[in-house]
């Protein structure tokens, strides 16, 4: 799986994409059934964004699918396969995860940040996982700040940097959650247009996102969650412009 040829995780995973499948998955928090029988397909390098109001389940969604929460009921697939008997650490070195907050080690350089999962998680030697991390901060246009301290960044860098970080255990999916509404306005673009070109260089990707250009304008696949309930699913362009029921109509109306 580790790729010491020079090759980033964006090339490896246009080379080897992998599809993604949640089926009928169910979780409650006591009483709370906060995911009631939820059905999501990703196909092999395509892009699937969740939109829905906050609480409906949308990050639960995404750490069930990484199995940070296990699911009570249903199945998750990778690459057409279960992973549910697997470790679930195994899982969560296949996918990378990008949150709102960046949560960077600040007494580590930048490098050091990015180097860390490799060296220890992926067991490259420590040259070996530099270097790779200095692969993955130029593409994220951060190669130049290998040295400093993540909090001499600004806010849109340090999500480079989270997301180089991500890159660099070289996942088959990669997840975002809401990963632009910390940023400072002037910073979202540039964070939305890497994570399209990710989209674009073939990586399989779930975005839960309130931007709902980048859902329309980026994604293959749209899906709307509402009170722990997939409601509408489909490509963005009828998602956005002839949504089936009236829930989508009145999310759309309030966030667009
Ligand atoms: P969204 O991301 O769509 O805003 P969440 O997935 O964060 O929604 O939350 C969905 C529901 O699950 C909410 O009612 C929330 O309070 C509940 N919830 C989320 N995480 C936990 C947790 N760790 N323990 C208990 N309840 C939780
Ligand atoms: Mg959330």
């Amino acid at each position: 799986m580790t790729d010491t040829t020079g090759t980033t995780a964006a090339e490896a995973a246009r080379r080897e994409a992998v599809s993604l499948t949640g089926t009928d998955l169910h979780l409650s928090f006591g009483k709370n059934h906060v995911l009631r029988g939820i059905d999501i397909n990703v196909d092999a390098g395509t892009t699937t964004t969740v939109i829905g109001p906050s609480g409906s389940g949308k990050s639960t969604l995404l750490r069930v699918l990484n199995r940070l929460h296990e699911p009570d009921r249903g199945d998750i697939l990778l690459d057409g396969r279960s992973v549910l008997r697997d470790n679930p650490d195994e899982l969560r070195r296949r996918i990378g995860m990008v949150f709102q907050h960046f949560n960077l080690f600040p007494h580590m350089s930048v490098a050091d940040n990015v180097a860390l999962g490799p060296h220890k998680l992926r067991g490259l030697g420590k040259q070996e996982a530099h270097d790779r991390a200095i692969r993955e901060l130029d593409v994220v246009g951060l190669a130049a700040k290998a040295d400093v301290r993540p909090t001499n960044l600004s806010g849109g860098q340090q999500q480079r940097v989270a997301i180089a970080r991500a890159l660099a255990m070289d996942p088959q999916v990669m997840f975002f959650d809401e990963a632009t509404s910390a940023l400072d306005p002037e910073l979202v673009k540039g964070i939305l247009a890497l994570m399209a070109d990710l989209a674009t260089q073939g990586m399989t990707m779930v975005v839960v996102t309130h931007e709902m250009a980048f859902a329309r304008n980026v994604a293959d696949n749209v899906m709307f969650m509402d009170h722990g309930e997939v409601v509408e699913t489909g490509a963005p362009e009828q998602m956005f412009t002839d949504a089936k029921s009236d829930r989508l109509r009145s999310f759309l109306s309030q966030v667009i």
